[in-house]
């Protein structure tokens, strides 16, 4: 298997003000040590309010989790009303940005090119996309996920670099099976990571597709952690609901000890 350091990600979504961030953190804190660290990279995305509190948290207390954001505009400024720039993101130290998550393609019209322009304007800033891509359960009962999810990866990757792509992060997320308790099998998650590991060796070459790291999301917990990030495809998870609870996020990074 190649050499690829497992990403656990804490999707908040709107949830936990600033307050309860850092309570939050400063549980997780405690939980996750060193030798945790060494062997999995972690980082947690909270509501655009709570960014400053977690990063001056994080950098005062010396914890090792990633700073990342859910979301960002595509433009350095102007007149967007309620948006954010990812050059503000990357003064706060964001390290990752969450692109194209189904939420955001689903629920605010997103599409494959208003996100392709994300994740090249994330990469301008210095900053690593985890770019989601994932279909519906009718696409699944009719076959039609391999496309789907082929598709998305082809439009958000199309205009980046090889090297771009080794480094980025691309996370397979079926919606049937976010927030709804229900899991992608560990062979079925395992089948559409490599799928998309094929489209992008067959985009960007061999080295890419070795490198980049691909996250499974959808109901992942500390119970199911272990098996789908033994798959050889699978390099992390996206969290959502379980990153809110502080123990069973930890147990998910310590996935290999379960
Ligand atoms: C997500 O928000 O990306 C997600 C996978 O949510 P959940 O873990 O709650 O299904």
């Amino acid at each position: 298997m190649a050499d690829r350091k497992p990403l656990i990600s804490g999707n908040w979504k709107m949830n936990l003000n600033h307050f309860e961030a850092t309570a939050t953190l400063d549980k997780l804190r405690y939980l996750l040590s060193k030798d945790d660290y060494e062997v999995v990279d972690v980082s947690v995305h909270p509501p655009f309010t709570d960014i400053r509190t977690v990063q001056t948290f994080l950098e005062s207390e010396k914890v090792p989790i990633a700073v990342g954001a859910q979301n960002c505009h595509w433009e350095a400024n102007g007149a967007y009303t309620g948006e954010i720039a990812p050059g503000m993101l990357f003064k706060l130290n964001v390290s990752y940005v969450i692109v194209g998550h189904s939420e955001r393609r689903e629920l605010f019209g997103e599409d494959d090119i208003v996100v392709a322009q994300k994740v090249k304007a994330v990469f301008e800033n210095g900053m690593t996309p985890i770019l989601c891509c994932g279909g519906t359960l009718e696409e699944r009962e009719g076959e039609a996920t391999r496309g789907k999810v082929t598709g998305q990866i082809h439009a958000g990757i199309e205009a980046l670099t090889p090297e771009q792509v080794a480094s980025m992060v691309l996370a397979y997320e079926p919606i049937w099976a976010i927030g709804t308790g229900r899991t992608a099998s560990a062979e079925d998650a395992q089948q559409v990571c490599s799928w998309i590991r094929a489209k992008v060796k067959d985009m960007k070459g061999a080295d890419a597709a070795k490198a980049v790291r691909i996250q499974y999301g959808g109901s992942v917990k500390a119970g199911n952690a272990a098996e789908l990030l033994s798959q050889p495809d699978i390099d992390g998870a996206l969290v959502g609901g379980a990153a809110l609870d502080p123990e069973e996020f930890a147990r998910i990074v310590q996935f290999r000890l379960s």
